[in-house]
């Protein structure tokens, strides 16, 4: 059984699954046992996107019937434990047990060939490499029928929920927008109606410089947000008005992975060995919806969230933005200064 059910009062969804069975938290494996480890290719679904250095272009293949693509930079494949499938059974209900087929496409990414090599080690060339590959990912999923959302997010480490170590991201699509985009989105759009500004951008400029600004980069900021719901959270904006990921030319691609190399390098040196979330959050590319000023939120699970979180949404951060972002700051300076060479 599996459907998404929208909470009695609100606009809260949940995908309601019986058959993944009781998720282990992340364990160590064996190389030999790890499913996303190179030689291990037959242990998941066949690849439909894998990147491959040849001398020095990257080429695209595809996993073929019993003959699987080898020696690859970055590899993309569905989820054997999907929670949203293109064969989902037909379950509508009605008010107040609202609930709708969870018809969609759940893929994982995996973004090193290194079992061992933490997202706060992947370098520049390689996180150009991963976004290349979640962007024509993306972009073939929004061409799919049903597809309304496609969310990305890396569940990394300890208390992130990732059942697996290796470093990898998971792509999920969604048949209608979820509530937190929705929720942005209608800001954005109240404002640009009313005021004509977008308010993501009067945010940037409000932050810029000052004590939450993590670092800046020629195209992207990264600070911690005013009302934090995790200890050293962060966020990264693109500093122009863009509406999508998908839009990035090649200049801001690698921008965008010294950005991330160094804000993530800079969160493993303040918090050894922290696991973490971290979602995109860009426009659906359906002419019909509401767009916002795409970014990316990372979430440290330094802690969890406890009863009040839970129960209330109201969030406790032990640790200030502007501490943290002193902090994170001094740290991914430091990792962004060494990646440019400059000392
Ligand atoms: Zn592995
Ligand atoms: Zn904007």
């Amino acid at each position: 059984m599996v459907e998404i059910r929208k909470d009695y009062f609100t606009d809260r969804l949940s995908i309601v699954t019986s058959d993944r069975g009781s998720r282990i938290p992340v364990r160590h494996l064996d190389h030999a046992k790890c499913p996303f480890c190179p030689g291990n290719e037959s242990m998941t679904p066949p690849a439909d996107l894998v990147l491959v250095k040849m001398g020095e272009t990257l080429v695209k293949q595809t996993d073929a019937e019993g003959e699987l693509v080898t020696n690859w930079v970055v590899r993309a494949f569905p989820n054997k434990n999907p929670i949203v499938t293109p064969t989902a059974p037909a379950s509508y209900g009605e008010y107040p047990h609202y609930s709708e087929p969870a018809m969609g496409y759940h893929y994982v990414v995996v973004a090193t060939s290194k079992h061992d090599e933490p997202f706060s080690r992947i370098d520049v060339e390689q996180w150009t490499n991963i976004l290349a590959t979640v962007q024509d990912k993306v972009r073939w999923l929004y061409s799919q029928r049903g597809v309304s959302y496609v969310v990305t997010f890396i569940n990394y480490g300890k208390g992130a929920g990732a059942t697996i170590e290796h470093p990898h991201l998971q792509i999920v699509t969604i048949p209608r927008l979820p509530p937190s985009l929705e929720a942005e989105a209608v800001t954005v759009q109240n404002s640009l109606n009313e005021l004509g500004v977008c308010p993501m951008c009067q945010v940037i400029a409000s932050e810029s410089g000052g004590p939450r600004q993590i670092i800046s980069t020629e195209f992207y900021i990264a600070f911690a947000p005013w009302a934090s719901s995790h200890s050293y959270e962060f966020w990264i904006y693109p500093k122009r008005h863009q509406t999508s990921m998908l839009k990035l030319s090649q200049k801001e691609l690698m921008d965008l992975s010294l950005m991330l190399r160094s804000t993530l390098g800079g969160l493993a040196k303040v918090l050894p060995g922290v696991g973490f979330n971290l979602v995109f959050h860009s426009s659906s590319e359906k002419k019909t919806t509401k767009q916002i000023h795409w970014h990316i939120e990372v979430y440290p699970r330094s802690s969890n969230w406890a009863g009040l979180e839970l129960g209330t949404g109201v969030f406790v951060s032990e640790t200030s933005p502007e501490a943290a972002a002193e902090e994170l700051g001094a740290a991914s300076r430091k990792e962004l200064a060494q990646l440019v060479g400059i000392t």
